[in-house]
Order: C-alpha cells, then sequence, then structure tokens
C-alpha cells in the first residue's frame, strides 16, 4: 500500500525519466492530477505532495470539491463529456476545458465564461481509436471546429486531447499519440499557436511523453485504484 506522496513522487520520477529519453525537457510535462472518484482529504494529500493542475470528469461531482478547496493555488481541469446544461458551471469553475468536441458547446462555454475573467483555455477532444463509443471528432473535422473556436473572446483555444484505446499495443498507442502531435503541427502550420497536447494517462504516459505530450492525466498512478 503506497501514500499519495509516494506515488506522487514515483510518477514524477517516471515523467522526468521519460522526458530525458525523450530528449525534452522535464518542465515541459505537466501532471494532471484525475482527481474523480477521489474525495477533498485525498486532493489536499496529492497538493501537499506538490500537484497544482486536478482534472475531474462529472460536473455534480466536481463542484462540491471545488467550492471547499477554493483559496488553495489548484488549477482545475474539466476532462469529462460535456452535457449543454452544464456548460455554466464548467465555464464558471474551471480554467481548462479538454474535452471540447462541439461548436455548440463552444459557444455556450465562450457565452458563459464571465466577462472580465482570463479566457477559458481549451483543447478539442480527438478520436483517434477508433471507437465509435469514444468522444471526440475525427482529425478531417479539427480545423473547421479550430476555427469557430477561433472566434470566441473568452475561449483560448491551446491545443488537443486524445484517449488511447485501452488495452492496446505500445505500437498502437505509438500512432495514436504521433498523430496527436502531427494534427497540431499541421494547425500551427497554418497559423494557429497551440502549444498542448494532453495526452497520457496512468497506462500509457510514457509513451505519450516521447510523443511530445504536455499534461499527462493520471488518476490511478497519483490516487491508486478508483472504487
Ligand atoms: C479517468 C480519466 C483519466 C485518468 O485515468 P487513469 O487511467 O486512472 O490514469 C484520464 N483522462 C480521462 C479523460 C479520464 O476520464
Amino acid at each position: 500500500m503506497h501514500s499519495i506522496d509516494q506515488r506522487v513522487r514515483q510518477v514524477r520520477r517516471q515523467i522526468r525519466e521519460a522526458a530525458l529519453a525523450g530528449g525534452r525537457d522535464p518542465q515541459d510535462v505537466i501532471l494532471l492530477a484525475v482527481s474523480k472518484n477521489h474525495g477533498v482529504a485525498q486532493i489536499r494529500q496529492a497538493y501537499a505532495a506538490g500537484c497544482r493542475h486536478f482534472g475531474e470528469s462529472y460536473v455534480q461531482e466536481a463542484l462540491p470539491k471545488i467550492e471547499q478547496l477554493a483559496g488553495e493555488d489548484m488549477i482545475w481541469h474539466f476532462i469529462g463529456p460535456i452535457q449543454s446544461n452544464k456548460t455554466q458551471a464548467i465555464a464558471t469553475h474551471f480554467q481548462w476545458v479538454h474535452s471540447v468536441e462541439r461548436d455548440k458547446i463552444a459557444k455556450r462555454l465562450n457565452e458563459q465564461r464571465p466577462a472580465g475573467w482570463p479566457a477559458l483555455n481549451v483543447c478539442i477532444q480527438v478520436n483517434l481509436s477508433g471507437e465509435s463509443s469514444k468522444a471526440g471528432i475525427g482529425v478531417q473535422q479539427v480545423p473547421q471546429l479550430a476555427a469557430q473556436i477561433g472566434d470566441y473572446k473568452q475561449l483560448r483555444l491551446r491545443g488537443l486531447m486524445t484517449i488511447a484505446r485501452r488495452g492496446s499495443e505500445l505500437k498502437e498507442w505509438q500512432r495514436t499519440f504521433a498523430t496527436l502531435r502531427k494534427t497540431l503541427q499541421e494547425l500551427n502550420s497554418s497559423g494557429l499557436s497551440l502549444d498542448t497536447l494532453s495526452m497520457g494517462m496512468s497506462g500509457d504516459f510514457q509513451t505519450a511523453i516521447a510523443e511530445g505530450a504536455t499534461f499527462v492525466r493520471l488518476g490511478t498512478g497519483v490516487f491508486g485504484p478508483r472504487e
């Protein structure tokens, strides 16, 4: 049985090693601690171990935690599927949204992000696994959605997010993450300046780092198995 503190040290070491092995600066890879299904006490332990970025997938579950932890310098990332009736809460409680996949949702987030607040950082979620059950849009649809988001003053498009297929092989993970990186490079060649690749979870983050991940989203790796 490992403590959260031990787990954070361990994953930080692994992140560092994977970055160095890939010829990257370890500082360019941010650990996003995915705290879904874990309570405020555990989040505080991860915070004490140095985590500042936290990810949540369900609005209902996230809001009470975010409210209880208000005042701490935590940065909250929404990483789950987005229903229209939840955009208001997301636009007012989170600094980042990784899971934008429709213009309608982007438009609502833009309208509901309060005037005078810093722009909401957003990533477009891309489905590269070929599983129709998974969220995210196809690569071909990315430029159009990126252009639409570019018109929204209260949003700042930062990059792309993907979830690799579970239980797949190293080769397939590499292909998935490399495709996301190439898609980002193409957007940047067409005039955007995006800096974020949100890819890699507890089972595949080292591969994602080798392919250029800037956020790795770790739940189990930081907090242990979810109930
Ligand atoms: C739950 C979740 C994670 C973390 O998963 P682990 O395998 O526990 O690291 C990362 N990204 C998304 C989008 C998730 O929903």
